[in-house]
């Protein structure tokens, strides 16, 4: 049985993975502070024997007993309100927590996978973003902390790989959605489908033209499955080009959840990206991947997912 360390394993993405690695039979251990994760999300697999649950925070020194074959590091807060809140804890979870992390894969001689993300093209000048784009990030903006944690963490990685020939893999994730995100996280597709469920105004920021494009979380979690197991050391980008402006998608949530919400126009935050696709050329062509489940798809499923905790039973 090949042994997998998941650190932000209580995590939204964090726990998929370790739903996915625990169905093909590894054994995982889980590792989160619960600083932004829940144990509510892993508590179905208490009852596996394969699975193992540890509070910890990956900028201290990670122990783990015997062999280990792979590690995954998703540790970190991910929303802008998070990392906004815990801007100290951002910059060192992805700088001093993927040090650890790179340490441990060298002592255990294990593959490690970091979870970069398509913030590092910041505001970005180029449009579909290609891997090969160095991006456009603002250092001292209220987004650097995540922003440039994640460049730094994707620098080190490379030097990991360079100096000590560990088998490293970077995947870029652009916006992704699905079940067990949290409600109050801040971003725009909970906070869509929580207002549009309650029958509140959609916050729409700035004039609502910017774009995003939004992957449903199972598609991601096989591009990252198919990325662990690739031979390719460069970054990746995983996600689903089909991009949408704010604008549309507060149309399309107030259909799907048919609400008769209206929509308000709030401040755009400081250094909001205007736009976001990712070109998946490299992902097609090296893993055969691509997003199987559209938009709308995704979303019925979100939505269906949210509903017990927005309308309580009476
Ligand atoms: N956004 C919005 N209303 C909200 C939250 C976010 O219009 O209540 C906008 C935000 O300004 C951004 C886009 O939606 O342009 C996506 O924001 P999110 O925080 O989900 O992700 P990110 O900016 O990290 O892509």
């Amino acid at each position: 049985m090949k042994k997998i360390l998941i650190t932000g394993g209580a995590g939204f993405l964090g726990s998929h993975l370790c739903d996915r690695f625990i169905e093909e039979n590894y054994k995982v251990i889980a590792i989160d502070n619960l600083s932004t994760g829940s144990v509510k999300n892993i508590e179905h697999l208490n009852k596996k024997s394969n699975f193992e649950f540890y509070e910890h925070d990956v900028t201290k020194f990670i122990h783990v007993v015997g062999n280990l074959d792979y590690i995954l590091h998703f540790a970190s807060p991910a929303s802008p309100i998070d990392y906004l809140k815990m801007p100290i804890q951002t910059m060192k979870v992805g700088s001093l927590g993927t040090l650890n992390c790179l340490g441990l894969a060298k002592e255990k001689k294990a593959r490690i996978l970091i979870a970069s993300t398509s913030e590092v093209y910041g505001d970005p000048l180029v449009h579909p973003q290609t891997e090969e784009y160095w991006g456009n990030v603002n250092p001292i903006g209220p987004r650097g902390v995540y922003d440039e944690a994640k460049r730094f963490q994707e620098a080190l990685t490379m030097a990991y790989r360079n100096y000590h020939q560990l088998e490293t893999r970077i995947v870029r994730i652009f916006n992704t959605f699905g079940p067990r995100m949290r409600l109050n996280d801040g971003r725009v597709l909970p906070a869509f489908i929580g207002q549009a469920l309650k029958g509140k105004p959609l916050t729409a920021f700035g004039d609502g033209n910017q774009t995003r494009s939004f992957t449903y979380v199972d598609d991601l979690i096989e591009g990252i499955f198919r990325l662990l197991h690739s031979e390719y050391a460069n970054p990746v980008n995983i996600g689903n080009p089909q991009e949408v402006t704010i604008n549309e998608f507060a149309q399309e949530i107030l259909q799907l959840t048919r609400s008769s919400s209206s929509i308000t126009y709030q401040t755009l935050p400081i250094d909001d990206p205007k736009q976001r696709k990712p070109d998946i050329s490299l992902a097609k062509k090296l893993l055969d991947w691509q997003p199987q489940f559209s938009r709308a798809q995704g979303l019925k499923i979100t939505i269906e997912s949210f509903k017990p905790e927005l309308i309580p039973k009476k």
